[in-house]
């Protein structure tokens, strides 16, 4: 992959990557398509990253189907896919490793620990191997996305980091590799998820900005939905993932419950100024 990206870069072409775990669905490709505006040559990794990873958690039934993401990601204009081995990734446990500062011990930091260590320890070895110009994140992953932009503020990483929106289900639901486990009575408890945000951002545009009071009316619509354990609901800034007092069009508000055994999370921003557009910084 090394040689691969470096001969195109040396051939004047500009490299643009989407890190993923594989499991493509319709949010992934969309990032392709953000990359591909961006970059001439897009490459796509596939990578399940056993550190990010808790020990109780989903890595071993994490789905993998590298065939059909092969034919996937060939629809969707990837140019290289690629699949690292968990060897090839880690010869040897990683002694050196990345520390996420404060904004990785909150929310998700704080239900998993270790969990941002491990993405940011992985995207900073993606960053190292295939030297991209650009790089795309969802959004839907909010806290990592905020994370990755301040690694490579702090770092100095030489790569523009794209956020792009959240694609998502008619009804609302947050495409996610991890909808797989869903059974249908989860599948419709799921639904509550982004029908809780919704509700969240009409009481912000009703006039609503204390957060204590937007997190409450979505969790309300959460917890009326179905068979599902609420981990949080907060209203946090965009850029520190700091909890707030008082909101503004800027926050963003989110989320993380368990239905069934499958856990989701999402968020939206609050007001207009971000949903619907890509963000780029870096
Ligand atoms: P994953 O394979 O779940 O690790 O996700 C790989 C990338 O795709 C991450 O940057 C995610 O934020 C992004 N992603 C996942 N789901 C969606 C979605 N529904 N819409 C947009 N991006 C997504």
């Amino acid at each position: 992959m090394s040689s691969h990206a470096r001969e195109a870069r040396r051939a004047g072409r500009r490299i643009g990557l989407v890190p993923t775990m594989g499991a493509l669905h319709a949010g992934h490709l969309a990032l392709v398509t953000e990359a591909r505006r961006r970059a001439d040559l897009v490459v796509m990794s596939v990578f399940v990253n056993p550190l990010q990873f808790g020990p109780s958690e989903d890595f071993a039934r994490y789905p993998r189907d590298l065939a059909r993401d092969t034919a996937e990601a060939r629809a969707g204009g990837v140019d290289v896919l690629w699949a690292p081995s968990l060897e090839g990734m880690y010869p040897e446990p990683p002694q050196v490793t990345v520390l996420p500062g404060a904004a990785g011990g909150r929310l998700e930091g704080a239900v998993r620990p270790g969990h941002f260590a491990g993405v940011l320890t992985v995207v900073l070895k993606l960053f190292g191997i295939v030297a991209p110009d650009v790089a795309v994140f969802g959004r839907k992953d909010f806290q990592q996305a905020v994370l990755v932009r301040r690694m490579v503020r702090d770092l100095n990483l030489p790569v523009d980091i794209v956020v792009a929106p959240t694609v998502r289900e008619p009804d609302g639901l947050a495409l996610s590799s991890r909808n797989a486990f869903l059974d249908p009575p989860s599948r419709r408890a799921a639904a509550g998820l982004s029908r809780a945000l919704a509700a969240g951002a009409a009481a912000y545009r009703a006039g609503e900005r204390s957060a204590a009071a937007i997190a409450e009316c979505a969790r309300r619509v959460l917890e009326g939905a179905g068979t599902l354990a609420v981990d949080y609901v907060t209203c946090v800034g965009p850029d520190d993932v700091e909890p707030l007092e008082t909101v503004d069009e800027c926050s963003v508000l989110v989320l993380a419950a368990r239905v069934g055994g499958t856990r989701l999370i999402d968020n939206v921003v609050l007001g207009p100024g971000l949903e619907g557009d890509v963000r780029v910084a870096g």
